[in-house]
């Protein structure tokens, strides 16, 4: 790595400004502030909808009532539901790569604030971040991982999560694994594993849909958005942003068309093949890191 690199000379001089991190439960908390008392309900979780030439119906488990709206917008992640009902087209693909995720105490060694650190052998690769102001430092780490050994990284669960349940045996577990993937690897990433809470830790595979799969994100009254329309590969930082995107995009075309499936048709027309853009680019990124062609 060329000595700027990783710094925030380095983003200011090819970005144009230092790069900004947010943690993720930070994020989700500060959205979900701005949203009117009672529309958020994180206990039901859909399981069909029904459309008519009005509206679409949502049905949810666990006994909550089902909804009548004008439009359904499936934003419910890489294993979306709403998708399998929209466009039937099964789970995405496994890639062969297992992520490890954690927060640490800021280490001593750490080069100066506004750095970011970059451990790379492909195709592993090990990416840290400080949180400005928190002491802490955000870490993910990547290593091919067999198909055969999938169910021990958590399958093909839904989202990125911890344990339902904090099981202390899980998270020694998942610690151990990800030091089994970087076994041989310097001290620093080995001080960052072992200094990380092993509740604090997620593990699961990277999944992915290939962009040809993801030219349709809305049928009727029924839209995708999100991770959901496309899954790209986590290599370009991205997915977020360009969710935003989408919802920015959603908003204008149903405040021009008004909730109808014109908007919807106009939401996919306008954002979907610039996401199919860096949805590629982040494919070929994944690519070009497993073959060592990286640079
Ligand atoms: C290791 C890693 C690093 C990443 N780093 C970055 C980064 O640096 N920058 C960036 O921009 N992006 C990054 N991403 C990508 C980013 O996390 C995703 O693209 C983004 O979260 C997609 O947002 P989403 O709202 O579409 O889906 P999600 O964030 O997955 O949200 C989907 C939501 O739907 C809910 N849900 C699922 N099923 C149901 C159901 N049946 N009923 C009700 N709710 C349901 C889930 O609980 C979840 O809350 C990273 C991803 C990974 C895995």
């Amino acid at each position: 790595m060329a000595a700027e690199e990783g710094t925030a000379a380095h983003y200011i001089r090819t970005h144009g400004g230092p790069y900004s991190l947010c943690a993720w439960h930070e994020l989700q908390a500060t959205l979900a502030a701005v949203l009117p008392t009672g529309l958020l309900n994180t206990e039901a979780a859909f399981s069909h909808y029904e459309e008519g030439p009005a509206g679409v119906t949502v049905h949810f488990g666990g006994g909550s009532r089902p909804v009548a709206a004008r439009l359904l917008v499936g934003c419910d992640g890489a294993q979306s539901a709403v998708r399998q009902q929209l466009l039937v087209d099964g789970p995405p693909d496994y890639l062969g790569s297992a992520i490890w995720r954690g927060v640490a105490p800021l280490p001593g060694w750490w080069p100066g604030p506004g750095t970011y650190c970059l451990w790379l052998r492909q195709p592993l690769i090990v990416r840290a971040f400080p949180l400005p102001g928190r002491g802490t430092v955000v870490w993910q780490a990547y290593a091919p991982w067999p198909a055969a050994r999938l169910a021990d990284i958590g399958g093909r669960r839904a989202a990125y999560v911890q344990d339902p349940v904090a099981r202390r045996e899980a998270g020694e577990a998942r610690k151990a694994r990800a030091l089994e993937a970087f076994d041989g690897w310097c001290a620093e990433v080995h001080d960052l594993f072992c200094a990380t809470d092993a509740l604090a830790i997620t593990e699961h595979g990277q999944f992915c849909r290939r962009p040809d799969a993801c030219k349709v994100w809305a049928r009727g009254r029924v839209a995708l958005l999100g991770d959901a329309a496309r899954q790209p590969t986590q290599f370009l930082a991205q997915g977020t942003s360009q969710a935003f995107e989408d919802a920015l995009e959603l908003g204008r075309a149903v405040g021009e068309h008004g909730p109808t499936p014109e908007a919807l048709a106009a939401y996919e027309a306008a954002r979907q093949p610039g996401a199919e853009a860096v949805h590629r680019h982040s494919l070929q990124m994944f690519e070009d890191f497993q073959a060592g062609r990286f640079k």
